[in-house]
Formats: structure tokens, C-alpha cells, sequence
């Protein structure tokens, strides 16, 4: 007589809208729990194991045997039950095939502001900076264009350092990539991270005119922003910052223009940073990311500072699902993000695509995994000359794709996969080994997520069709600064 066993690593029930959804955490599919379902889930979870006798007897004369049966029918093939511990392998991706399709150029490693919390481990001054030469950056741009089979688009994103120090050699390598581009039959994009300092007529004249995808650094009002965002002499930020973002904001509307916030020791009012940057500047969407710390760094978040802000998050989140009902956009680009992944159910068994589309070019030249981990000592993986280095590539994913014996287990592992490489990087010196720090933040924000994704698909399911639709035309693929 075979025992059903409640595989709780398999899946994640949350009421929503009075209703259990229930997220099937290898595929991150969601499926709504009927009455007969929610029930037979209830006594496995009461119980941990039954008999399948058991099942039956308990629900006769509450439900009829066929919902019964299909109901445990359909929780065994999501192997959300099982006679025995049953792993939902997600399938590995053929890394060897995947092609580039975005391109990091790192124009410098020079920048003319000193924030604390910077991670860059080869930042200079702009005078002290090394510099991509034009040469080689054309070469990261053939090797692009070579390398995107069958991407119909590319794209090719400017970082530093701070990019806009370079203007210069910028205009000149958009125009070659547009141009190259054409000849091979693909269009290109182009998007930039900046701190605004530097921004200026004509460079918001070019945005517009290139349709560049645009992420602002910027922790908020004058006094959040000036904490950590200072000058090289030390001096605070904000009002020159201020001042350039209402330029770009009404100069640029080919694409919505973002920001991201950086979340520090003492700037955690995530509401308030919110309202400043959305309702009085005028950003499109807000973006939050804690700041990149090792386990001693001044301005690293503790455990409370970590539960002020997923409250905070929590508020904006609920703000959002009612826009949502209203069939209203809003513009809190961590819920965005969140609510993307679940309706498109994302399945990761690597965490970014950190060496899967994407690469980025040093200063030397050099290929790194992301626009993080250039001019650090990890990993060179082919350079522009001699092209990507496929077997160092291949093995890196390979065992990335491995997942921790603890991430298992965990019903975030789907949206998660372990965590960003550099963080790991920078915590442990080993980007394959997950830091574990924020797990509870990452699985209590999923459980948020499905509620209220549950609450939007119940009260106006066409949000997400109308929102889907619009996606190409939306913010610029900015990356983490
Ligand atoms: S790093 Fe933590 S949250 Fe992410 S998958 Fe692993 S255990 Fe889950
Ligand atoms: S910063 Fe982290 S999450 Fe972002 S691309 Fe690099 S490794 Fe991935």
C-alpha cells in the first residue's frame, strides 16, 4: 500500500483573494487550488505522509472520487506529493550554443565622484584612469555582432567608471556600431548607467536621438543622496544631480528612463526615496539593490535594516497592486521585475545571464563575465582579439549550474538560482558559492509576490497581456551599477 509524502520543497501555497494559489517552484508556474485540491493539500500538510486509502476515506461524501483522485493526480505529476523524495531537476541549458547577444564596454575605470559604497576594485580618478582604446572597443563591437547568431538586435551598453567622461569616444562607437549593425542585417541598442554629473544638452539631445536606454545612480532626496554619493573632495552631490535629471527627464522620451537606488547603512526609507525620485523628479520606474558589502564594510545592511526595507518594499508593493487593478502602470521596478517572472515563469538554474547573453570588455580588452567583474582578479574568459574562450566559458557555467546542496530545497530557487556571482565574489572570493545572507529577504519577498500575483490575475488577468505587449518599448536593460 504505497504512502504519498508532501514534497514542501516542490512548491509554495499562498492565500490570495480568497483563494490558495499555489507556485510549482521547478517550472514557477502558478495554478489556482479548487476546493477538492486545497483540501487534499491541507491534510498532507497536517499529516506529512498518508495512505492513499487515507485521502479517499477522509474527503468521502465532501468531495467525489474523481475530484479526489484528480486532484491527487495533479499534485503527483507536479511531484508536489510523491511516494518517496522526488527532485524536480531543472533542465541545464546547452551553454556551449548560447550566443552573445549584449555587449559591456568599459570606457574607463575612472570616475569623477567617490562614493563609499562604490565595489570597484580598480576605480581611479579620471586622470589616474585606464582607458578602452577605440580600437579595441570596435573590436568588442565585431566580436558582438559575430557572435549574435540569430539575434535579430544587440545590444551594446556603456559603463565605467563613468561613462560620460568619455563622451567623446562614445558618440564615435555608437556611430560604428550603428553602422556595422546595418551591414550585418541587425539592429542595435544602446544603453548607459551614469551618475549624472556630467550630463548636458547635447548628451541628452544624443540620447534621444539614439534611443539610449538610461539608468540614473541616485540614493534620493539631498539628504540620503549626499551620504554616500560625494565627490572625490568629499562634497555632496545632490543639486547638481538634481538639476541634470530634470534635463534628461524632459529631453529624453524615446524610452522610459529609470533609476536605481542604492540602499546603504542609514537610507533604507524605501517609501520616502520612492516618492522623491517617482513623484517629484519624475522617474519612470525606481529600483532598489542593497549595497554590495563584505561582511565588515561600514555601510553593509544589517538583519533590521534588511526588515525595514522589505516592510517598505511590502508598502509599495500593495500600492502597486492596486494600480494593477485599476489596469494603472506603476513604477516600483523591483515589484516589475517580480511580477514579470512569475508571469512568464521564469525557470533559472543560473542566476543572471552573466556570461549567457552577456559579456563585458575591460579596459585591456579582456572579457569578464559581467560589467562587475571587470579589472577584478577573477576569471578572463577570451578577449576581443582572440574571441570568447569557450571552454573556460563552458566549464564556468557548467558548474554554476550546479546548484548548492542548499539551494535545493529552497522554493526560491527558480527566481534565485543562487544569487548574483559578484556579491558571492565579494563575500566569500568564490562567485560559485552562494553568501546566503539575504535568503529570508529573497523568500519572503516570492511569498509577497504571489500573493499579490494572485490577487492581480484574479481581479484583472488582462494586466499582465497589455503589460507583456508593451515590454519591447519599456526601460532600457540598465545593469545593476
Ligand atoms: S541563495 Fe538562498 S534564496 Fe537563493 S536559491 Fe539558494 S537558498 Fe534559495
Ligand atoms: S552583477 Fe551579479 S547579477 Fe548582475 S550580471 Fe553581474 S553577476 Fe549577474
Amino acid at each position: 500500500m504505497s504512502t504519498l509524502q508532501l514534497q514542501r520543497h516542490n512548491y509554495r501555497a499562498v492565500h490570495a483573494g480568497g483563494q490558495r494559489i499555489l507556485l510549482h517552484v521547478p517550472t514557477t508556474s502558478l495554478f489556482e487550488l479548487d476546493r477538492a485540491a486545497d483540501a487534499v493539500l491541507g491534510l498532507l500538510e497536517e499529516k506529512g505522509e498518508v495512505r492513499r486509502e487515507d485521502v479517499q476515506a477522509r474527503f468521502d461524501g465532501a468531495y467525489s472520487p474523481g475530484e479526489v483522485c484528480d486532484s491527487l493526480t495533479d499534485l503527483l505529476s507536479l511531484g508536489v506529493l510523491a511516494d518517496g523524495r522526488k527532485d524536480y531537476a531543472i533542465a541545464a541549458r546547452p551553454i556551449e550554443r548560447t550566443p552573445l547577444n549584449t555587449l559591456v564596454l568599459t570606457l574607463t575605470t575612472g570616475c569623477n565622484l567617490g562614493c563609499s559604497y562604490c565595489y570597484r576594485e580598480d576605480l581611479t580618478t579620471p586622470r589616474a584612469a585606464a582607458l578602452l582604446e577605440r580600437e579595441v572597443a570596435m573590436r568588442g563591437i565585431d566580436l558582438l555582432l559575430r557572435e549574435a547568431v540569430d539575434h535579430p538586435r544587440v545590444n551594446v551598453v556603456f559603463f565605467g567608471g563613468e561613462p560620460l567622461t568619455r563622451f567623446a569616444l562614445l558618440r564615435e562607437l555608437v556611430a560604428y556600431a550603428e553602422e556595422q549593425a546595418a551591414l550585418a542585417g541587425k539592429g542595435v541598442d544602446f544603453s548607459l548607467t551614469t551618475n549624472a554629473t556630467l550630463l548636458n544638452d547635447e548628451i541628452v539631445e544624443f540620447f534621444q536621438a539614439h534611443r539610449f536606454g538610461v539608468s540614473v545612480s541616485m540614493d534620493g532626496d539631498e539628504l540620503n543622496h549626499d551620504r554616500h554619493r560625494i565627490t572625490i573632495g568629499g562634497k555632496g552631490t545632490y543639486k547638481q544631480v538634481a538639476q541634470n535629471v530634470r534635463r534628461l527627464l524632459a529631453g529624453v522620451s524615446a524610452r522610459p528612463v529609470g533609476v536605481r537606488v542604492t540602499l546603504a547603512r542609514g537610507n533604507t526609507d524605501v517609501v520616502r526615496l520612492y516618492r522623491h525620485l517617482h513623484d517629484e523628479l519624475g522617474f519612470a520606474e525606481v529600483g532598489f539593490a542593497p549595497a554590495t558589502a563584505g561582511k565588515d564594510a561600514p555601510f553593509g545592511l544589517g538583519d533590521d535594516e534588511m526588515r525595514v526595507v522589505l516592510d517598505a518594499m511590502k508598502t509599495l508593493g500593495r500600492e502597486y497592486v492596486q494600480a494593477a487593478r485599476r489596469g494603472e502602470r506603476h513604477g516600483f521596478s523591483n515589484m516589475n521585475q517580480l511580477m514579470q517572472d512569475l508571469w512568464s515563469g521564469t525557470r533559472k538554474t543560473l542566476p543572471c545571464g552573466a556570461g549567457i547573453g552577456l559579456l563585458a570588455v575591460g579596459t585591456r580588452g579582456d572579457l569578464s563575465l559581467c560589467h562587475r567583474f571587470t579589472g577584478s582578479d577573477f576569471g578572463r574568459f577570451g578577449d576581443v582579439e582572440q574571441g570568447i574562450d569557450r571552454a573556460a566559458l563552458t566549464d564556468f557555467l557548467q558548474q554554476a549550474q550546479e546548484p548548492h546542496p542548499a539551494c535545493r530545497d529552497c522554493r526560491a530557487r527558480s527566481i534565485c538560482a543562487g544569487g548574483c556571482y559578484h556579491e558571492a565574489y565579494v563575500r566569500n572570493g568564490n562567485p560559485l558559492s552562494p553568501t546566503f545572507a539575504h535568503c529570508d529577504f529573497v523568500r519572503e519577498w516570492l511569498d509577497f509576490g504571489i500573493e499579490c500575483y494572485g490577487e492581480i490575475i484574479l481581479a484583472n488577468p488582462a494586466f499582465f497581456t497589455a503589460r507583456s505587449a508593451a515590454d519591447p518599448a519599456r526601460a532600457a536593460a540598465a545593469l545593476t551599477p
